[in-house]
């Protein structure tokens, strides 16, 4: 283990994750470095004259990047899932709120996030605005890396039944933040002056909220890594990486899928349930030549990576994990599996992976859940239902997962990225 290029590693993975605190910096942060190493942006609402080359396409917060500068069109494709999402709380069309002389904003709760871990945070907030151009609404991104709101936390002497009980939140009336205790502008108001336009031009905007702290590494040791996000920008991180570096001269066609929406169902234009690849490959086959028989050969002959977070089992909560299956924080790329097909895993994806492990002498662990709790789930069966590709879960141990602060170990994300790299570029007949 190169521990040296490991931390080199862990730190881009930092500068990525303070860069991307929403899907739409995710996507931009990822083109920008896929620009870098020569991939140009192709337009879906325009025709695809060249599409054969290093080329990424972008829909909202999904982005699509594959490296066709050498391939044979019908050895297959080897796609890399991930998604840009994170659980969070997004701000609301008419957002602002008074009560008691503060002045508040309005959120909704994106996702499932642990959300106690949002307070007493100072939040900044970022997304996408819309406003008014001379030849119709023109799409910004805002970032305000700013402590600009928080949301208080009861003082323990006013409910003394957290000790016993539990917090208990009520997420229409407890997890509303305040941003003033003074005559604060209305938000339509305040976002005008800070990007510079009439209160009017502001049409519409897609914005959230986004923990301040910076990532850190912890323990006596530097063994951990903390940060918010992790789940899913790790491998978002670890797939853009390994796309964009190196050269590809194999036959089959590497190629990168970053879905928005994971975090609440996948059921969007942006989302794994859409057909924001299948509707890409069929652009790229159809501009690679093939007709129909020859496309189905391809996705015949693909094969899925869908890398999104694992468990690691949690020493304060032994007995929540299934006790033959311990994953281990830092302790190797998990493959995920589950009976009940809430990961798409089966013999023949695990067997690649673990070739490819085992070439690259990366250990791996195995995730699945107790048969007396629910699995979860990701883009994994998703991707596999809509594609009709072998499709194969796979992930970096972390803690926390859901919390607006995860916990994760400093080796394993550089672990990933070599073992997807090495599957992006794999070019093992499919069986
Ligand atoms: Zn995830």
């Amino acid at each position: 283990m190169d521990t040296l290029a490991a931390r080199a590693h862990l730190d881009d993975l930092a500068r990525y994750l303070v860069a991307a605190p929403s899907p739409f910096h995710a996507v931009a942060e990822s083109a920008r470095r896929l620009e870098d190493a020569g991939f140009v942006r192709l337009d879906e609402g325009e025709r695809w004259v060249d599409p054969l080359g290093r080329r990424y396409t972008v829909r909202g917060g999904a982005l699509v990047a594959w490296d066709a500068s050498a391939f044979d069109p019908t050895a297959g494709m080897r796609i890399v899932g991930a998604h840009t999402d994170s659980p969070n709380l997004r701000l609301r069309p008419r957002p602002d709120r008074h009560s008691v002389g503060f002045a508040q904003l309005g959120v909704e709760v994106y996702g499932s996030p642990l959300l106690n871990s949002w307070l007493d945070r100072d939040l900044g907030l970022s997304g996408r605005v819309a406003r008014r151009g001379s030849d119709g609404p023109v799409l910004v991104d805002v970032l305000f890396d700013e402590p600009l709101l928080r949301i208080p936390q009861l003082a323990i002497h006013l409910d003394r039944t957290i000790g016993a009980e539990g917090l208990r939140l009520d997420p229409q009336r407890h997890i509303v933040p305040v941003w003033s205790t003074g005559d604060a502008p209305d938000f339509r108001h305040w976002l005008a002056a800070r990007l510079g336009v009439g209160a009017d031009e502001i049409l519409s905007w897609d914005l959230m909220t986004h923990d301040l702290t910076p990532p850190a590494v912890l323990g006596v040791d530097g063994s951990m890594f903390a940060a918010g996000r992790l789940d899913n920008l790790l491998s978002c991180h670890a797939a853009v990486t390994a796309l964009a570096d190196g050269e590809h001269d194999g036959s089959t066609l590497p190629m990168i899928a970053l879905f928005d929406h994971e975090e609440v169902g996948s059921v969007t234009a942006s989302g794994a349930a859409g057909e924001v690849l299948t509707g890409t490959i069929e652009r790229l086959l159809h501009a690679a030549g093939l007709d129909v028989e020859a496309r189905r050969v391809s996705m015949a002959r693909s094969v899925c990576l869908s890398a999104d977070g694992a468990h690691a089992t949690h020493p304060n909560w032994p007995e929540r994990h299934e006790p033959d299956h311990m994953v281990l924080l830092d302790g190797g790329p998990v493959l995920k599996s589950n009976a009940m097909a809430r990961y798409a895993t089966d013999a023949r994806g695990a067997a690649l992976v673990d070739e490819l492990a085992a070439r690259l002498a990366i250990d791996l662990q195995h995730f699945v859940s107790r048969n007396d709790m629910p699995c979860g789930s990701t883009i994994g069966p998703v991707t596999a239902t809509r594609s009709g590709i072998t499709t194969v879960d796979v992930g970096v141990a972390q803690l926390s997962m859901h919390s607006a602060r995860e916990l994760t170990g400093v080796l394993d994300p550089y672990r990933f990225r070599l073992l997807l790299g090495a599957f992006l570029r794999d070019d093992t007949a499919v069986r």
